[in-house]
């Protein structure tokens, strides 16, 4: 499950930040997933929640903030977004992109594209909270 082993390094991360800054809970975690991550965000959530239990992290508001996927095409060299589909090919094109890295530029419909972002998933923000005596 690559979600599981995805929580399990943000709260590796984000951790390793509270306990050098002296925190003695960790309250908000804000995470960046991009639409390329191939993660579910409902997955991630019960992944974190599993993987926070018993860490600084245990009971944390975890945010996801989707990030847009980005292609560049190599045949007029358009650079963007891709094409806004319905659920159902947008699900096709996932299942593509983990075969070829294939999706279909927008502008002159080439195949010769590559996937420029939105591939990462990362910490943006999080909130500690220090003892208060
Ligand atoms: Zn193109």
């Amino acid at each position: 499950m690559h979600e599981f082993s995805t929580a399990v390094g943000v709260v590796e991360t984000i951790t390793e930040v509270a306990q050098k800054n002296n925190a003695t809970k960790i309250k908000k975690v804000e995470l960046v997933v991009g639409e390329f991550s191939m993660l579910n965000n409902d997955q991630l959530k019960f992944a974190f929640e599993i993987a926070s239990e018993g860490t600084l992290a245990e009971g944390a508001n975890l945010i996801i903030e989707g990030q847009s996927g980005e292609i560049a095409c190599q045949e007029c060299g358009y650079k963007g977004l891709i094409k806004k589909q319905s659920k159902k090919e947008k699900e096709i094109d996932h299942f593509i992109v983990n075969l070829a890295n294939i999706f279909e530029c927008p502008k002159c419909h080439s195949n010769k594209t590559k996937i420029s972002g939105g591939r990462d998933i990362y910490v943006k923000n999080i909130e500690i909270e220090f003892e208060s005596n």
